[in-house]
């Protein structure tokens, strides 16, 4: 589990990233680190892109339903209009913003915030997504979480799309992803393979 290190002698903020696969607890990870600082009376911003409409458009809301407030933004340079006396920053489904995002978080970690993200590491190809390797290359802090492949049981660390869509994004939930471990996201993809041809 995730501990915040001692306040004392951190002169700058810093940049934690909490990164896996779908459903793999990202997002309750994050909420679960915000509520903590906000119970500690720290100001908590969060943010997460204005793409991600599945649920309630003014709350980060895990697949559990857990929520915690939260502001839409379509670019990330929108965040330094909220930063006024903010003591911690979240950031949810980073891998969704643009590539500006990685300087912005490392203007403010400056500053003396504390940045919190989550996101995807890979797309559904198993590639590194949007910002989410920049994010990690200057991270102080980063957390993998693994979700339980439901074929075999081992750690998941793939996220495979069920549907036939080839965008990146296609945003959607068990109806259209399953978390997969390494051999059970290759067999995925030789069945397909096999399947098309
Ligand atoms: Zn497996």
């Amino acid at each position: 589990m995730f501990l915040e290190p001692s306040f004392r002698a951190q002169r700058s903020g810093w940049i934690e990233v909490i990164c896996g696969s779908m459903f793999s607890g990202k997002t309750e990870e994050l909420i679960r680190r915000l509520n903590r600082a906000k119970i500690a009376n720290q100001k908590v911003e969060i943010f997460k892109p204005l793409k991600d409409k599945r649920y309630a458009e003014e709350s980060v809301v895990s697949h559990n339903e857990n929520a915690i407030e939260s502001r839409s933004i379509t670019k990330s340079e929108n965040i330094y209009d909220f930063i006024d006396d903010v003591h911690v920053i979240g950031i949810d489904e980073a891998q969704f913003f643009d590539l500006e995002l990685v300087e912005v978080c490392q203007k403010l970690a400056l500053k003396g915030i504390r940045i919190v993200i989550a996101g995807l590491d890979m797309d559904f190809r198993g590639k590194p997504f949007g910002p989410m390797p920049y994010l990690l290359s200057v991270a102080e802090y980063i957390t993998k979480v693994h979700a339980i492949c439901p074929h075999c049981g081992s750690l998941a660390t793939h996220s495979y799309r069920l549907s036939e869509e080839k965008e990146t994004v296609v945003i959607g939930e068990k109806d259209k992803y399953e978390p997969r471990c390494r051999i059970c996201y290759e067999m995925g993809h030789i069945l397909d393979f096999r399947r098309s041809s």
